[in-house]
């Protein structure tokens, strides 16, 4: 095999299959294509929406709030983002809000975020690399004698890369020839970790998104909240220096809440979105102080993230590969369940398909443990480890 002549099929464009495409590219596999579902561009849980509300366009961040980074690999790529204008520091002030007691600024924090919305981050990304958008991936078939990947009607490619999880890749590894892959990606939804289950386990959550009229004057920008159905507010207006007199809120379940109103994300009823953005309303009045009755909301949606976050991660060398069939995992699960961790299992699964390239025909990761996720965070990113950073332009 040359370089260039190798190609690569990575099913996914999160952060995880973004940042492996672009690290094979600087490795000299330039073949890659990068296939993704969303039909509002690559990016999965790292993206937002731009909303039109009465005729003004507004950021929502939907799933990341924030990012932090602690890890030099993943600083790189940060600076890189930093230089190319996609992220910036959010300096809005982030507390931690305690039924009875009074804010506690989080304190050691340096929480980046995009610059028009959590989605400049995979844009950027996306820019260096071949992604097919608005592409579900139903079958992949590997032929053995060959030694190739068939993926859909989109031919055949030298190396197969799974950048997702959830029921979409437990169901589609599952008759095509690598049981030891498929059984990583097994999985089972829980609001918290079932003991002795050597499965991937994740959550749910609901996360809703309002917009008030005009400013609700609450003295933070960004609150972790450890009472009642609400785990995280975020100002998207203070993000994004939204001057339209609007402000819009970003309301995050807790896991627990996420379990009980789960229904098929695909098919959500209008009674349960009716009831989810009633209930989230109340928690984010209750948390806040906010009176509902002067002050009502113009718009509010609610979304489901089926498949939020990992419970477990497993334990290893950040990405899985097996040698035998050229395939391999990358994802959030497999470091930790945050931008960071996904950036780093990306990275690190590029390295190793470059090194079997050269050859060295390693499996990596087909026998590791999955291991609890301590942190309590949304998202489980970091939060007490960040440095502060200067990203380098
Ligand atoms: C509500 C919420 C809040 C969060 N908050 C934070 C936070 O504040 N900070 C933080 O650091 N992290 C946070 N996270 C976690 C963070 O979003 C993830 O860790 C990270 O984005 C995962 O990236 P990934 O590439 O591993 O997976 P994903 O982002 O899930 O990417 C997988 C991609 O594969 C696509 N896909 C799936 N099946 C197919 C198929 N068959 N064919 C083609 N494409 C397919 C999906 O559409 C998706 O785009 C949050 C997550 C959620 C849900």
């Amino acid at each position: 095999m040359s370089t260039n002549t190798s190609t690569v099929a990575i099913i996914g464009g999160g952060i995880s299959g973004l940042v492996c495409a672009a690290r094979l590219s600087q490795l000299g596999l330039t073949n890659s294509v990068v296939f993704d579902t969303g039909n509002n561009g690559p990016g999965g849980r790292c993206s937002s929406r731009n909303i039109n509300i009465a005729g003004k366009d507004h950021e929502f961040d939907h799933a990341v709030q924030f990012f932090t980074v602690s890890d030099p690999r993943f600083a790189k790529i940060v600076s890189f983002l930093h230089s190319k204008k996609a992220v910036k520091v959010w300096t809005g002030k982030i507390v931690q809000l305690k039924k009875g007691a009074e804010p506690i600024q989080v304190k050691n924090l340096q929480p980046f975020i995009g610059t028009s919305g959590m989605q400049s981050v995979p844009r950027c990304l996306s820019s260096l690399v071949r992604v097919v958008e608005n592409n579900w991936v139903s079958s992949v078939h590997w032929d053995s004698v060959v030694k190739k990947w068939k993926v859909d009607d989109h031919g055949w490619f030298d190396y197969l890369v799974v950048a997702h999880n959830g029921k979409c890749a437990d169901r589609l590894m599952a008759d095509c020839g690598v049981p030891k892959i498929h059984d990583l990606l097994k999985v089972k939804f829980s609001p918290v970790l079932l003991p002795k289950t050597n499965v991937m386990q994740l959550c749910s959550l609901w996360v809703l998104l309002v917009a008030f009229p005009c400013t609700l004057g609450l003295t933070f920008d960004g609150a972790f909240v450890e009472h009642g159905d609400v785990s995280w507010l975020g100002n998207n207006t203070s993000k994004y220096s939204d001057k339209n007199c609007m402000e819009c809120w970003t309301v995050i379940s807790t896991k627990n809440f996420g379990a009980v109103h789960k229904v098929p994300q695909e098919h959500i009823p209008p009674s349960k979105e009716k009831e989810v953005t009633h209930l989230l309303l109340n928690g984010f009045a209750e948390v806040t102080g906010w009176n509902r009755k002067n002050r009502t909301p113009c718009f509010t949606r609610v979304q489901l993230w089926g498949a939020a976050n990992p419970l477990n991660v497993l334990q290893g060398e950040g990405c899985v590969f097996q040698a035998s069939h050229n395939i391999g995992i990358c994802g959030d699960w497999l470091v930790s369940p945050c931008v960071e961790g996904a950036a780093l299992s990306g990275l690190n699964l590029a390295e190793v398909i470059s090194k079997h390239f050269k050859g060295e025909r390693r499996d990596v990761g087909l026998k590791n443990h999955l291991v609890p996720n301590e942190s309590k965070a949304i998202g489980a990113f970091p939060t007490n480890k960040s440095l502060v950073f200067k990203p380098a332009v």
